[in-house]
C-alpha cells in the first residue's frame, strides 16, 4: 500500500507558455482604503506581467494618480517591487480621488492610459474602487470617441485601444464585496483584532467583529446585520462575564454598551476602539499568499480576456481560484447595503454569501447558552480526545466540539493524553463552561500523544464499555488517522469500536490525506513568515547574504513551500520534489546572478527531510563554498517554534467551524444507527475523516483514503499545494512552466445556494 510518491505526468494540462504578454500593457493600481497584502498582490502582477513579456505600469496614488498621468504612471522592473512582500500598507500609494467619480475625470483617466497604450487594468481596492473600475469599463468606448472628437487622440490610436480590460482584486480589510470568502487585508485585521480583542471589549467592522468573535469566544458580538432582540441588555448583562465585540455601524454606540454594562453589572469597563489598529502592522502569512496567487490569477484573466468577457473580479472560494464578473459582483454588494438600509437584517445575511452566514450561524451556536432545561437530552456520551504533536486551534476545535456536542443533548467526555489516556482511563465528562477562554490558547490543554491504539485495542474497547462512549471525535494528525483506520479495522472483533467515529486534521505539517488544509498550519506558516521577516531585517545594510532556514513538516513540503512564497524565497527543497547537484549549482548560480542587481539578499528554505544526504548542513557549507567572494551564509534551524504560539485567526476559526461540523456529523449518524435501544455502526461510512477540499468540507470514509497515503513517507499521494510551486519559482525569476488548467474559470454569483448534503457542507 505504501511506496515512493512518482510525481504524476498528465498530458492533460494546460501550460500558460501558449499566453504571452509580448505587445500588452497592464497598469496596476491600489485604491480606496489601503489593506495589509496589496503590496503582495502588486509585486504579482508585476513579475508574471513581466515574465509573461508585458510591459507593466505602476499608478500611483489609485485613480488620483490615473486621472492626473505623468510621472503617477510609472514602468515597473523586477527590482522595484523587490522587499515590500512584508511591507503594510501600500507602497505605489492609494488615494480617494473625487475627480474619478465625475465623467472628466474619467475622460481624463482615459486619455493617460491611451497614450501609453494601456488597456490592460489591474485594480485593487475595495468595493468602491471595483464599482468605478467598472464604469470606466463600460464607458470606455465612449471616452475614446470623446478623446478622437476633441482631437486629444488620433481615430489609429482609439482603433488599437478600444478595448479596455479590466481585473479586479478585492483588498478591502472589511471583507464586505460580495462574491469573495476572504479579501486581501481581511486575514491581518483579523490578526491585529485578536492581538487585542483576546482580552479586551472592541469595536470593528462587521465582518470582522463577527470573524474575531468566533476567534476569541467573544460572549456577545453586535452587528448590523443581527440587532439585538428587545430585553437585549438584560440577556447580555446576564451572560456577560468576558469580551464583547462590536461592529462599527452597528446601530448604536459602543459607549452606551460601556454604560450599559458598567450600571447593570458594576464591572470595571473599557471601550477601545480598534480603529486603524487594524490596518496597522505587517500583511499575515495568509493575506501574502492569497494575494501572490490572486496577481498571478489576475494577469492570466487579463492575458486571456477579449472583447466578449466582462471586467472580472479574481478571488477565491475556498481553497479555489475563480473569476467572476464584476458587475454582478458589484450588484451583489449594493443589494446587501439596500436591505441593510431597509432593515432587512435576514435578507442582508443571505446576500452576503454562505461563507458570512455559515460564521454566524456557528458564532450563534457557540455562544449562546440554553437553559439545561431547554437543551434536548439525546443520551449519547460522546468522547474528544488529541492526538499527535500539538498544533494551535486544537484546543478550539475542542471547545467547539463540547459546546456544539451540549447543545444538542450529548454527554461529551474528554479523554486527556489520546490514546494513551484513553487505554488508561483518564476519561472525564467535561462540561460548557471548562473550556472557557480555550479559542485562543495554543498547545493542547487536553494532553496530546502520538500513541497509537493498535496495541491497546482491548483496553480501549473496555473504557468505551465503562463509560459507555457511543461516539469519538479525534482531532489530531497523521497517528490520529492511522488511528482511526485501526480502529475501524478492529471493528469486526470489538463490538464497542462499532460507533461513529470522525476525525478533523490538526498538525502543522498538513500532511493529511483527505484535506486540503489542516488546523495549525496556518500558524505555523505566520511563525516561518515572521522569522523570515527578522531575519530578512537583520541583514539590512548587510549587503550579499543568504539565509538557509529549515522548516518543519516530516516529509511533507507544505510549510517550506507556501512559507518560502510568503516569505518571497529563492529557492524551496522538499522531499516531494527531488533535487540533484546540478539543480544545487543552478540554485548557486542564480543566486549569484541576483547579487549583481540591486537586490544583494536571498533566502532558500529546506524541508527537514528533503533530502537525507543534502542536509541543511551541507547545503549551507555547499552555498558558502561556491559563493565565496559573490555572498555569504547564515543558516537557522527553526525547529519547535512552529508548533507553539498562540492560534492565528484562521486556525481558530477553522477549528471552531470545523469541530462543530463534526458534531453535527456525530449526532446525524447517532440518530441513524440507533436500533433496538443501542448504537451499531459498523459500515465504512461511519469512520470519517472531516476535511477541507477545494471549497466544501467533505465526510470521507478513512478506509477510502489508503489509497491516497504514502504511509512510508505520512504524506497523502496527491497534494494539491504543489501547483503552487511554479508560482514561487516565477515570483523568484525563475523560467519554470506553469501549469494553468486549474486556474479560475468564469463564474457567477449565486443566489441560490446549493443545498448542504450529509457528505459535504459549504466551509
Ligand atoms: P473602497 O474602494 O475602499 O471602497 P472608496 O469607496 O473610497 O474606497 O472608493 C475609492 C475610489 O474609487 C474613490 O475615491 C473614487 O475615486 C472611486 N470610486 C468609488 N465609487 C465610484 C463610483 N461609483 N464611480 C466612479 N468612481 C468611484
Ligand atoms: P470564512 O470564515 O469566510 O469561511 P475562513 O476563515 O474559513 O473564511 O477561510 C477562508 C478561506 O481561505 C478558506 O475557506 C480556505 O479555503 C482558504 N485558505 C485558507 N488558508 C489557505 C492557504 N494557506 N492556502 C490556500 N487557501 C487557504
Amino acid at each position: 500500500m505504501a511506496g515512493a510518491v512518482a510525481p504524476k505526468r498528465q498530458d492533460t494540462r494546460k501550460f500558460f507558455e501558449n499566453l504571452s504578454g509580448a505587445g500588452k500593457s497592464i497598469a496596476v493600481l491600489t485604491s480606496g482604503g489601503d489593506a495589509q497584502g496589496m503590496n503582495a498582490a502588486v509585486r504579482a502582477v508585476v513579475r508574471m506581467g513581466i515574465y509573461v513579456g508585458a510591459k507593466v505600469y505602476f499608478i500611483h496614488e489609485g485613480y488620483q494618480g490615473m486621472v492626473d498621468g505623468g510621472d503617477n504612471i510609472k514602468e515597473a522592473t523586477w527590482e522595484s517591487v523587490s522587499s515590500m512582500l512584508q511591507v503594510g500598507g501600500t507602497v505605489i500609494g492609494s488615494a480617494r480621488c473625487k475627480e474619478f467619480r465625475s465623467h472628466e475625470g474619467r475622460l481624463k483617466a482615459a486619455h493617460n492610459l491611451v497614450q501609453r497604450s494601456i488597456t490592460n487594468l489591474c485594480v485593487i481596492g475595495g468595493d468602491g474602487s471595483l464599482t468605478g473600475a467598472n464604469l470606466f469599463r463600460e464607458e470606455w468606448s465612449g471616452l475614446l470617441d470623446e478623446l478622437v472628437q476633441q482631437g486629444l487622440i488620433d481615430k489609429e490610436a482609439a482603433c488599437s485601444n478600444s478595448e479596455l480590460h479590466i481585473v479586479g482584486m478585492v483588498g478591502s480589510i472589511d471583507n464586505d464585496f460580495c462574491g469573495t470568502d476572504m479579501t486581501i487585508g481581511t486575514d491581518s485585521a483579523l490578526h491585529r483584532i485578536i492581538e487585542v480583542v483576546d482580552a479586551i471589549m472592541t469595536t470593528a467592522q462587521r465582518y470582522l467583529a463577527l470573524v474575531s468573535a468566533l476567534a476569541c469566544g467573544a460572549d456577545w458580538v453586535f452587528i448590523p446585520e443581527m440587532p439585538p432582540e428587545d430585553g437585549w441588555e438584560d440577556s447580555m448583562c446576564q451572560k456577560l462575564s468576558e469580551v464583547t465585540t462590536v461592529s462599527e455601524g452597528a446601530g448604536f454606540k459602543a459607549l452606551l454598551t460601556e454604560e450599559l454594562v458598567v450600571r447593570c453589572l458594576g464591572f470595571d469597563t473599557r471601550v477601545t476602539i480598534l480603529g486603524h489598529v487594524q490596518r496597522g502592522g505587517t500583511p499575515s502569512a495568509f493575506d501574502r499568499i492569497l494575494a501572490s496567487r490572486m496577481g498571478v490569477e489576475a494577469v492570466l484573466a487579463l492575458l486571456e480576456a477579449s472583447a466578449t468577457t466582462p471586467a472580472c473580479v479574481v478571488s477565491l472560494v475556498g481553497n479555489q481560484a475563480v473569476r467572476l464578473p464584476l458587475m454582478e459582483c458589484v450588484q451583489m454588494t449594493q443589494e446587501v447595503q439596500k436591505a441593510m438600509d431597509e432593515k432587512k437584517f435576514e435578507e442582508a445575511v443571505r446576500l452576503r454569501g454562505r461563507s458570512f452566514e455559515n460564521n454566524l450561524t456557528t458564532y450563534r451556536l457557540l455562544s449562546y447558552r440554553n437553559a439545561d432545561s431547554e437543551l434536548p437530552n439525546s443520551s449519547f456520551n460522546v468522547a474528544v480526545l488529541n492526538v499527535g504533536a500539538p498544533a494551535a486551534g486544537m484546543n478550539a476545535a475542542v471547545r467547539s466540539a463540547v459546546r456544539v456536542g451540549i447543545t444538542e443533548g450529548h454527554k461529551m467526555f474528554a479523554v486527556s493524553d489520546g490514546f494513551e489516556g484513553f487505554y488508561k482511563g483518564h476519561i472525564k465528562e467535561i462540561k460548557w463552561g471548562d473550556v472557557g477562554g480555550w479559542t485562543g490558547q495554543g498547545g493542547s490543554l487536553l494532553g496530546t500523544k502520538r500513541t497509537l491504539p493498535g496495541k491497546h485495542l482491548e483496553k480501549i474497547a473496555e473504557q468505551i464499555k465503562i463509560h459507555n462512549i457511543n461516539a469519538l471525535l479525534v482531532i489530531g494528525g497523521f497517528e490520529a488517522y492511522v488511528g482511526l483506520l485501526e480502529l475501524s479495522a478492529a471493528r469486526d472483533k470489538y463490538n464497542e469500536f462499532c460507533v461513529p467515529m470522525v476525525m478533523v486534521p490538526a498538525t502543522v505539517s498538513n500532511n493529511i490525506p483527505g484535506s486540503d488544509l489542516s488546523i495549525g498550519s496556518d500558524t505555523a506558516l505566520n511563525a516561518i513568515t515572521d522569522t523570515c521577516d527578522r531575519i530578512k531585517q537583520s541583514a539590512s545594510g548587510t549587503k550579499r547574504r543568504v539565509f538557509i532556514i529549515e522548516t518543519m513538516g516530516g516529509y511533507c513540503g507544505y510549510l517550506a513551500t507556501v512559507g518560502g512564497l510568503a516569505a518571497g524565497a529563492d529557492t524551496v527543497y522538499i522531499y516531494e520534489e527531488p533535487f540533484d547537484i546540478r539543480d544545487l549549482q543552478a540554485n548557486v548560480e542564480h543566486l549569484t546572478q541576483k547579487m549583481k542587481t540591486s537586490i544583494q539578499r536571498g533566502i532558500v528554505l529546506r524541508n527537514e527531510n528533503s533530502n537525507e544526504n543534502f542536509t541543511t548542513d551541507f547545503i549551507y557549507q555547499l552555498y558558502t563554498e561556491e559563493g565565496r567572494g559573490v555572498f555569504d551564509c547564515r543558516k537557522n534551524i527553526l525547529g519547535h517554534m512552529q508548533q507553539g504560539g498562540a492560534p492565528s485567526p484562521f486556525d481558530r476559526n477553522f477549528g471552531t467551524k470545523i469541530a462543530a461540523k463534526a458534531i453535527q456529523w456525530i449526532t446525524r449518524t447517532l440518530k441513524e444507527s440507533y436500533k433496538g435501544g443501542r448504537v451499531f455502526a459498523n459500515s465504512e461510512d461511519t469512520a470519517c475523516l472531516l476535511g477541507m477540499r477545494r471549497r466544501a468540507l467533505v465526510f470521507q470514509p478513512v478506509s477510502q483514503l489508503r489509497d491516497e497515503t504514502d504511509f512510508v513517507h505520512r504524506i497523502p499521494k496527491e497534494q494539491w499545494w504543489l501547483k503552487l510551486r511554479p508560482l514561487m519559482k516565477i515570483l523568484a525569476k525563475y523560467k519554470t512552466s506553469y501549469d494553468v488548467s486549474d486556474s479560475g474559470q468564469l463564474e457567477h454569483v449565486t443566489r441560490v445556494r446549493p443545498k448542504e448534503t450529509n457528505t459535504s457542507a459549504a466551509i
